[in-house]
């Protein structure tokens, strides 16, 4: 058998299931990476828990579904027993009293929680250079970023540290770190994971989703996780259940090409692989289609008005009263919040909050966060106009390959750029994953597919068969 830390996760269930390994011999394997700090993917593994979860696997008369094998998890998902940090140091130390939904969902089916995957500071950033505990490189290229903002999450699995990991999408932090990772991620239609228990950064967008080496693993991990949750009253039930894909043709699939993420701004090298990945789907029969988002040049401010503002709320709770730091040097009340707060957060947080408490004052509210929901309307029936016509759509998931670690950090514009690709989708609510595709400059680029709402099981079916036709290697080149 190949190595333990090389099996997909459908693969080492199988061989749990057929006797070949037991969940403890799996999990330690993935231990003995997860602890390695060369990539710096997890902010905490807790070898005794993730150890003790498969034993009483191994033990017990049935198998659950998951059969024992190790999840990372994103540090910003709340887990009892684990410290949860949402990569800030506000929140250093911090134990949570209770499990997020979707983490107690997938432990309920057999998942073996190894520990807590590093972040950019409350999910904001594109590079995971905002966490407040160093930043993680990126497997391909230990000089680069691994993406943003679940970068650790990507880079475990990219790393073979874990098979699979989850992250959050509020802009496109599981897709981007994917594309730049060369590995799946998945963000499913707003709704359908729960958000109990994800440190809210904008709510009104954030989604739970799945990282893995192959779009059947995403499809399982996410098939655990779905559904509504009495805790989170915009959760919901999906029509269908999430199955594993499986077609290997894509005859009369119409995909829709999204010109404006093909052109300008989009570097020549990840274009051109995308275009051959186009090519492969349709020498697997789909149909490709322009399509236009009339307002895609507005997703970027719209985004940056609505998270900010969202954040802002949020953030709101860290008060140095109720979690993690509080100042040790403060006379009152108000000195109490001021000086934890300009302590506890990081420069790009501040930034955030600054902003999006201007865009909600009284005077402004309707000039800025109003208009920015009127065009995110706007946003929402140009998708709708497209999936009359098409039946997924595609694009590039970032415009550049993964970049050298520093680069963008003194040019907050630039590193917001990152997200060009992804925002359009989030902001419609919209399912939308990325697959790698190929490489530019020896390095993973991303071809991003999205459907209309609730469309995940046609999406992983298309993703798949071009997965299968592009038979792209996730092996990271040369250095793991
Ligand atoms: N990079 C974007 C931001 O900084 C998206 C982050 C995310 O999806 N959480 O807001």
């Amino acid at each position: 058998m190949a190595e333990l830390t090389d099996l997909t996760a459908e693969e080492a269930i199988a061989a749990i299931g057929a006797g070949e390994v037991s969940s403890v011999e799996l999990t330690e394997a993935h231990l003995a990476r997860a602890e390695s700090d060369t990539w710096h993917s997890f902010l905490e593994v807790d070898r005794e828990r993730a150890l003790a979860a498969a034993r009483r696997i191994d033990a017990a008369p049935e198998r659950p579904p998951l059969a024992g094998v190790p999840v990372g998890i994103k540090d910003a998902l709340s887990t009892k027993d684990l410290t949860t940090t949402s990569g800030s140091k506000i929140l250093e130390g911090f134990r949570p009293v209770y499990t997020a939904t979707c983490v107690a969902r997938l432990e309920a089916a057999g998942a073996v929680v190894l520990g807590k995957t590093n972040m950019d500071e409350f999910a904001m950033g594109s590079s995971c250079e905002n966490s407040a505990y160093g930043p993680t490189r990126n497997p391909w290229d230990l000089d680069r970023v691994p993406g943003g903002s679940s970068g650790g999450s990507a880079s475990s699995v990219s790393a073979r540290q874990v098979p699979w990991s989850l992250g959050s999408d509020t802009g496109g932090s599981i897709r981007q770190p994917a594309a730049l990772c060369g590995i799946v991620g998945m963000k499913p239609t707003y709704g359908a994971v729960s958000r109990y228990g994800l440190i809210a950064f904008a709510s009104s967008l954030d989604q739970v989703g799945p990282f893995a080496r192959t779009v059947r693993d995403s499809a399982l991990l996410l098939q655990h996780m779905v559904g509504h949750d009495p805790m989170d009253s915009t959760s919901i039930d999906l029509p269908e259940p999430i199955a594993l894909p499986s077609r290997e043709r894509l005859d009369g699939l119409r995909v829709g090409v999204i010109e404006e993420l093909m052109g300008e701004g989009v570097d020549a090298g990840v274009r051109a692989t995308v275009e051959t990945a186009l090519a492969a789907m349709e020498s697997l029969g789909a149909t490709l289609h322009p399509v236009h988002i009339p307002h895609a040049k507005y997703a970027l401010a719209t985004y940056y008005l609505i998270a900010p503002a969202e954040c802002s709320a949020n953030l709101a709770r860290f008060d140095g009263i109720r979690y993690g730091h509080r100042t040790a040097d403060a006379h009152d009340l108000l000195e109490t919040y001021e000086r934890t707060r300009s302590e506890g957060f990081g420069p790009e947080v501040k930034r955030r909050i600054m902003l999006g408490t201007f865009a909600l004052a009284s005077g402004y509210y309707d000039a800025y966060y109003g208009q920015a929901q009127r065009v995110r309307t706007l946003m929402v029936r140009d998708f709708d106009d497209i999936f009359s016509e098409v039946d997924v759509v595609a694009s590039p998931t970032s415009p550049s390959v993964a970049f050298p670690l520093g680069e963008r950090t003194a040019d907050p514009y630039t590193m917001y750029l990152s997200d060009i690709c992804t925002i359009p989708m989030s902001l419609a609510g919209l399912p939308a994953m990325s697959i790698p595709c190929g490489l530019s400059d020896g390095l993973p680029v991303g071809l991003q597919l999205a459907g209309p709402a609730l469309s995940e099981n046609r999406l992983f079916e298309a993703a798949h068969a071009t997965e299968l036709a592009l038979g792209f290697d996730t092996r990271p080149g040369g250095t793991a």
